[in-house]
């Protein structure tokens, strides 16, 4: 069987042959063809399986062999794809590129914990195909910047880890607002029975394909089991991960904590390592999977929700630190390596208090997991493990995570009623770079400027690093060398709020600060600035600056943002736009509808929308409105950022104390 004989037109064909794709998986075989028809399919495969493709080209094929009518003016969503993560949500629109390069239609991707910002000016452009997780889809369409009425094909992915991180009753509410007629492609690992209504609801007379089930990467990959003590697990790694044939490794820990320290391990044994999880800003988590993904570091400590879906073609190596509560998480976690059936080694670390859970992973497989004897680091510790007064086992790691969160509390309230250090010297050397706590600042001068690290994270545009070294949370961030001085932003010593100044060295600094950061917009991103790729790709391009004439002031409707309103339902049973800026209450009244279109432009002109190129003027225009908040928030502030942090996820032995770092 070819991809020909699926009948994939020559655009996708040859596209897939870049890819050196040479024959369809057995999810491609089956989904294909009947979603080229025009078919409802349930797809039952796993992250792995060539899913993505399965119902990526079909997509492509279809939305390519029908003209879109624009919608208000722009292209409209024709085709939207629901994913549980971020990192998931990515992949699937690279592939979507990828796959359709050869044709000319646009996609986006649009995820929650970045700014939202430059996913509304790709909106505003107009997008045949859109790739969105659950929260910031809802968000964004609350706002009223999702429009589709002109939805043909949706697809609604990972079905069964929607529910299990809590993400069902969003995905609900969605199905709500999108067109009853369409196509649904519907695609789940298992079929628990929530997501077994949510097919019967959703699905019209489906195409029932299913594939290898959740377990097959057991039969692709190689298994070692080491049993070794706890205190020997971070040797132990090292040495193997240092062997010849080990190209990349990615380790899970079970805790947050347990990431950093691993990786820090890592680190100071020469091994160039990063750690990823739910702490972690999207930026830093991006950039290490990046630099992971082009070998740039060969180790990546991950939790298991960091980790979710994340694809890295080639990965040689998966290291079970500890062993997961969860027995299919093992089978999740393995299956990360031997992608599309090719070959990977996952070895795991047993010490004598994790055998209990062992057993149950070992009942999946259906068979045990080869030991690894005669290794340097033997368990030599057989004391039986603690246990709660419920006689639950009470593990090492969970209990080591805790105190060192403790004790980060600690030394942060320590921090906080220490008295306030000097003012910043002048410069941008040194700790000139800190950001200081300017509560003298007059109004007009620079925003509130924070009086605690937290309140600092929460600043506008604040990264919590910006490079490589400070986004490796398990080691101590180092002096910017090229910069002079330890006061790389995100370091240490630099989060620590310096004193109220309005002194004239503080202000030489701030101005320049300032300065900075105007050139940083206007740059569009450039210089030493770490983007995660997706902000990158979804940024406004700058024009090319020797053709790029003076820019002209913004009107004072181009500098206003949408208000951030639910959309209403208008009398007509239309949905009405956002207001728009200071001047909303007036305008609400006067005018209570907007075509979508004009809601999504928000520009000078209401029936055009927006040019991409005009937003960052816009955002240099904007004043810190206590009102409005911070510019660009991260929407659903006080709850959880994305789908890892979902309250009830059956992976919430990983997230005990959001605190920790
Ligand atoms: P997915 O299950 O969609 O996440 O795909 C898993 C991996 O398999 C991705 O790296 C794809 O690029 C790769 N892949 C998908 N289909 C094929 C194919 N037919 N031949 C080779 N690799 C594939």
């Amino acid at each position: 069987m070819t991809f020909q004989d699926l009948g994939l037109c020559p655009p996708i064909l040859s596209a897939l042959k870049a890819l050196d794709y040479e024959k369809p998986s057995p999810i491609q075989a089956k989904a294909i063809p009947p979603a080229l028809q025009g078919r409802d399919v349930l797809g039952c495969a796993q992250t792995g399986t060539g899913k993505t493709c399965a119902f990526a080209t079909p997509i492509l094929q279809q939305l390519h062999g029908r003209k879109p009518e624009p919608h208000f003016g722009v292209r409209p969503i024709r085709a939207l794809i629901l994913t549980p993560t971020r990192e998931l949500a990515l992949q699937i629109q690279e592939s979507f590129v990828a796959y359709g390069k050869n044709l000319p239609l646009r996609s986006a991707v649009i995820f929650g914990g970045v700014g939202q910002q430059p996913q509304v000016d790709k909106l505003r452009a107009g997008v045949d195909i859109l790739v969105a997780t659950p929260g910031r889809l809802q968000d964004l369409h609350d706002q009223g910047y999702i429009h589709v009425e002109k939805l043909e094909i949706f697809v609604l992915d990972e079905a069964d880890r929607m529910l299990d991180m809590g993400f069902i009753h969003d995905v609900k509410k969605i199905l709500r607002w999108i067109p009853q007629k369409k196509q649904t492609l519907f695609f789940s690992a298992t079929m628990p029975p929530e997501v077994q209504g949510l097919v019967d609801s959703l699905l019209v007379d489906p195409v029932k394909v299913a594939v290898d089930p959740v377990s097959s990467p057991v039969e692709v990959i190689d298994q070692k089991l080491y049993y070794v003590d706890r205190g020997n697990k971070s040797k132990l790694l090292s040495s193997l991960i240092k062997a010849p044939g080990v190209k990349n490794a990615l380790i899970f820990t079970r805790t947050k904590h347990g990431a950093n320290k691993v990786a820090g391990d890592l680190a100071k044994e020469g091994i160039p390592s990063a750690a990823i999880h739910g702490n972690k800003s999207q930026t830093a988590r991006q950039q290490a999977l990046a630099d992971f993904k082009s070998g740039r570091i060969k180790a990546l400590v991950a939790t298991d929700i960091a980790a979710r879906g994340i694809d890295i073609e080639e990965l040689s190596h998966v290291f079970n630190y500890n062993l997961p509560d969860v027995p299919e998480t093992y089978v999740h976690r393995i299956g990360r390596t031997g992608r599309a059936g090719r070959g990977g080694t996952a070895v795991s670390f047993c010490e004598f208090g994790e055998k209990e859970l062992l057993a149950p992973i070992e009942k999946l497989l259906k068979r045990p997991i080869p030991v690894v004897e005669g290794h340097p680091y033997p368990m030599e510790n057989f004391e039986a493990p603690k246990r709660d007064k419920h006689g639950k086992l009470v593990n090492p790691d969970d209990q080591e995570a805790r105190q060192a969160a403790r004790e980060r509390k600690k030394q942060r309230d320590a921090a906080k009623s220490a008295p306030a250090p000097k003012a910043p010297p002048a410069g941008r050397g040194g700790s000139a770079r800190q950001t200081p706590k300017p509560s003298s600042v007059g109004r007009g001068q620079a925003p509130a400027a924070p009086s605690s690290a937290a309140a600092v994270k929460k600043q506008p545009g604040y990264r919590p690093s910006k490079t490589l070294d400070q986004a490796l949370s398990a080691m101590a961030p180092k002096p910017s060398k090229g910069r002079g001085g330890s006061g790389a932003r995100g370091g240490g010593p630099a989060r620590q709020p310096s004193a109220p100044s309005r002194d004239p060295a503080y202000e030489a600094w701030l101005a320049e600060e300032r300065r900075i950061q105007a050139q940083r917009f206007k740059d569009d991103m450039a210089g030493e600035v770490i983007m995660d790729a997706t902000a990158r790709f979804l940024a406004p391009k700058a024009p090319p600056r020797s053709a790029d004439p003076a820019p002209k002031a913004p009107s004072p409707r181009q500098s206003r943002p949408p208000k951030r309103e639910p959309a209403k339902k208008s009398p007509g049973g239309g949905r009405t736009a956002p207001s728009v800026g200071r001047d909303a209450p007036a305008r609400r009244s006067s005018t209570p509808k907007r075509s979508p279109a004009a809601a999504v432009g928000a520009g000078s002109n209401p029936t055009r929308p927006a040019s991409p190129k005009e937003a960052p003027k816009r955002d240099q225009k904007r004043r810190p409105d206590r009102r409005r908040g911070p510019m660009e928030p991260t929407l659903r502030l006080g709850s959880q950022k994305d789908s890892t942090e979902q309250q009830g996820s059956l992976m919430r032995p990983y997230y005990f104390n959001p605190d920790e770092d």
